[in-house]
């Protein structure tokens, strides 16, 4: 039930509401403008024979372009994989950016949508693949209008030969973000992840293998094939490759969508990019990915943001799709950590028992003035062992950061 407790007629009415408002951006780059700048030359390149897909496939894997969606997978081993997949084979965009403090992608995708787009269709090209599938969160309904006119704009005046290009609403769940969820979704069933082996890109969408990426993944593609695999690996900070777009909200003078360098530490990225802390806020603790990426500590604040740096410094946290939520002295963390558990519990699909059980005892019981944390570290194993998917896998991220590092708030 994506809609919790609202009615139907107030869901009804909502969504009447934003079809009818849709707000358009101001300062989009459209079509005209795109070409103009030299955009969808790439891909013409590739449709023109001028590019091999072999070669284009090695300068993602020589920049260390990875998955940002949170998973971090590198992305030109997946091309690569796709390409010994039988055909017919798709490209699925996962525009569904739920997960709690990222809007990343709603950025690009309203500032600058033909650049993810010719990343799509450089994908498609790369793996031959039939179609490509956009699966757009339900609430971006000025997304959602954008993309519409972007895709007509390309359809009237292609570049090249297109493959099917389908725009799919999101199911409002956060768990249709998950890959095979949105799968399941976009085949018109209910979002259930499905249990791997297969993966996706050997049985995905309609049993077809299928090349899945997080749309800042797709955004990279066409820069990095310009300026060449250097250009992009070069700007990674602390022994890191490449870029990161960080979704800061919290407790910072600036907070939104800030592009660094990956590796770059929460105090620079704090201090070079937020402008500082609000005033009279002083760092206490942070999210490094979003709800599911664990809670940091301020002592945590030198260790470069990255996919398996932080990993190295506490196993049961992750950067995930780098949403960065800064916590101070005037937050508490239990309070942030309960707020996740119930988020986690609203939007468990309710599959596996570790997961639906899991959840709503957890959230029981840190609501509790005293932690039990023996009892709390038992179901925490238990989730993360037993959950078939990656929500009920690292719900448990959060609790077990507040038991490690801020005992004294749950005593
Ligand atoms: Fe569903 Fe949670 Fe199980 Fe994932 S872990 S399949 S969200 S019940």
């Amino acid at each position: 039930n994506p809609v919790g407790q609202a009615s139907l007629a107030t869901v009804q009415a909502r969504i009447a509401q934003r079809a009818l408002r849709p707000e358009l951006p101001a300062g989009t780059v459209r079509y005209s403008a795109y070409r103009a700048a030299g955009g969808y030359r790439v891909l013409a390149d590739c449709l023109s024979g001028r590019r091999e897909p072999a070669s284009v496939i090695d300068t993602l894997e020589r920049a260390g372009l990875r998955g940002m969606g949170g998973a971090g997978f590198p992305a030109g081993r997946k091309w690569r994989t796709l390409r010994d997949q039988p055909a017919p084979r798709h490209v699925v965009v996962n525009i569904d950016e739920g997960e709690p403090g990222t809007f990343k992608d709603r950025h690009y995708l309203e500032s600058d949508p033909h650049r993810f787009l010719e990343g799509a269709l450089i994908a498609a090209w790369a793996i031959e693949a039939d179609a490509i599938w956009l699966y757009l969160r339900d609430e971006y309904a000025a997304a959602r209008a954008l993309l519409r006119q972007c895709l007509a704009e390309l359809q009237a005046d292609p570049p090249g030969p297109l493959p099917a290009m389908h725009l799919r609403r999101g199911a409002g769940a956060y768990i249709c973000g998950e890959e095979s969820a949105l799968i399941e979704s976009i085949e018109g069933k209910r979002g259930l992840p499905r249990l791997r082996p297969p993966l996706v890109a050997q049985v995905g969408l309609f049993g077809h293998p299928t090349l899945a990426h997080n749309l800042e993944t797709l955004h990279w593609v066409r820069d990095i094939l310009a300026h060449g695999a250097d250009w992009f690996a070069d700007q990674g900070r602390h022994g890191r490759q490449g870029l990161r777009s960080y979704s800061v909200s919290g407790r910072v003078r600036h907070p939104g969508v800030h592009l660094a360098p990956a590796g770059i530490t929460l105090r620079e990225l704090i201090d070079e990019y937020c402008g500082g802390m609000a005033p009279g806020h002083e760092l206490k603790a942070f999210f490094p990915g979003g709800a599911s990426g664990g809670i940091l500590p301020a002592a945590a604040a030198d260790t470069p943001l990255d996919f398996d740096t932080l990993q190295a410094y506490d196993p049961h946290c992750f950067i995930g799709s780098a949403a960065v939520i800064v916590l101070s002295q005037q937050d508490s963390v239990r309070e942030a950590a309960l707020n996740a558990m119930r988020f986690f519990q609203h939007e468990s699909c309710g599959q596996c028992t570790p997961c639906r059980v899991g959840t709503a005892k957890a959230a029981a019981l840190m609501a509790r003035p005293v932690w039990d944390a023996p009892l709390l570290e038992e179901l925490a194993d238990c989730m993360a062992d037993a959950s078939i998917c990656g929500l009920g896998q690292a719900a448990p991220n959060p609790l077990r950061c507040v038991l490690k590092y801020f005992p004294e708030e749950v005593r």
